[in-house]
């Protein structure tokens, strides 16, 4: 399914509402990461070089569809104007009287930032009425938020059925380009290292990948997981018994297919874990068996080995989730490990949203890789091959 971005389109002098992610971390009113306000930049330029009348909604946080200061978007109208090198009027609501009459003051290229649209409960509800009185803003439909493009919502999918035309923006494009096309016609050999704490949280992504790589590798606590099913023990690690099994399943898929599929060959085990001090007690490697008493918490030296000299010969890798609990230092050589050597490898290098992006920057590659997506869950969903509901109701090419 092709569907048209902004480039296919006409939106000159038209009033354009344009659905981005600038659900930003903010505290006391600062910003601390401001790479989805920069991602969506290219967007908005281009939509101001077309003259169009940009009304930008987003939402921030989960405000439970109360108004709640905490999560005002302010902050994101002065930071935008910083990045735009031009006023962003901030209107403190997203629909409304007083909304509409700010919109119609409007001039061509100029941008205005609605107030969070999760303040309203029928945004997330898809509510129709909400979605008409946010439609009744605008001409145009854009959707750039990729990490909410998994939602059916007033803002990312109920107003699509007023505005014409409804299009993607070029981070949405992207998006689509990097884990679609990329993935899906890969220049081989294809390498995808997961990890992260669940099997049952990308089980169908697995399964989805099974059908298109050459090489899987499992780290995080997922591995431990695949252990179970291969008979040996994991100590005191995480893990999930009940899906052992299904484990197990896809041990067999990826022997039936030729999939090479790699777990650790040893673990680096730890007592006294205190998450929240960021400290760990004794430490010890253990190949194979994990001995009681001991958790597993990263990948050991000869995984580190084995998985890089893989990654090494890979021409496209994908990566999703860290290879152990790296966000405390004992706990983080496996996961910046694999985020060097995916860095240097030369392959196309795509990295799946959330916590593998946090660790390829915290490992100070993140300039090196091929693609970072912006979307956890949405990137999760679409490489499990579902249709995103923010994506499949635009227009068409
Ligand atoms: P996910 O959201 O599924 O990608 O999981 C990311 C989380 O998995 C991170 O917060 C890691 O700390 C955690 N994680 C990775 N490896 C382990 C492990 N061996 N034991 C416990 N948690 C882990």
């Amino acid at each position: 399914m092709a569907i048209k971005t902004i480039n296919d389109v006409n939106l000159s002098g038209k009033r354009v509402l344009v659905r981005c992610d600038f659900n930003v971390p903010i505290k006391d009113g600062t910003i601390n990461d401001d790479s989805r306000i920069v991602a969506a930049l290219p967007t908005i330029k281009q939509l101001i070089s077309q003259g169009a009348k940009i009304i930008l909604v987003s939402h921030l946080g989960r405000p439970k569809g109360e108004k709640n200061a905490k999560y005002t978007l302010a902050p994101v109208a002065g930071e935008l104007a910083k990045h735009l090198g031009q006023p962003v009027t901030f209107v403190e609501d997203c629909v409304g009287p007083e909304v509409e009459a700010e919109v119609a003051k409007m001039g061509a290229g100029a941008v205005v930032l609605l107030e969070n649209v999760r303040f309203y409960a029928g945004e997330e509800k898809n509510d129709p009425e909400f979605a008409a009185s946010l439609a009744k803003l605008a001409d145009a439909f854009v959707n750039d938020a990729f990490g909410t493009a998994h939602r059916a919502h007033a803002s990312t999918a109920g107003v699509v059925k007023h505005l014409s035309p409804a299009v993607c923006g070029l981070l949405i494009e992207k998006e689509l380009a990097y884990l679609g096309d990329k993935t899906a016609q890969p220049e081989r050999p294809f390498t995808v290292i997961l990890g992260g704490a669940k099997v049952s949280d990308k089980i169908k992504v697995i399964d989805a990948l099974l059908e298109k790589a050459d090489t899987i590798i499992i780290g995080g606590a997922m591995a431990y997981t695949f252990a179970l099913a291969e008979g040996r023990t994991i100590g005191d690690s995480l893990s999930e018994p009940d899906f052992v099994d299904t484990a197990k399943s896809a041990l067999a898929k990826a022997k039936a297919k030729g999939v090479k599929f790699l777990l650790p060959l040893d673990n680096l085990g730890v007592k006294d874990l205190d998450f929240g001090a960021g400290t760990v007690g004794e430490q010890k490697i253990f190949e194979g068996n994990i001995e009681d008493g001991w958790e597993g918490v990263d990948i050991g030296p000869k995984s580190i080995e084995l998985f890089s000299e893989e990654v090494k010969n890979a021409k496209t890798v994908l990566w999703n989730g860290p290879m152990g609990i790296f966000e405390i230092d004992a706990c983080n050589r496996g996961t910046f490990a694999v985020a060097k050597t995916i860095a240097e490898s030369g392959a196309c290098s795509i990295i799946g949203g959330g916590d593998s992006v946090k660790a390829i920057n915290m490992a100070g590659y993140g300039e090196q890789v091929t693609f970072m997506s912006t979307g956890g869950g949405a990137s999760l969903e679409f490489l499990e091959g579902k249709e995103l509901p923010g994506v499949s109701v635009l227009d068409q090419v």
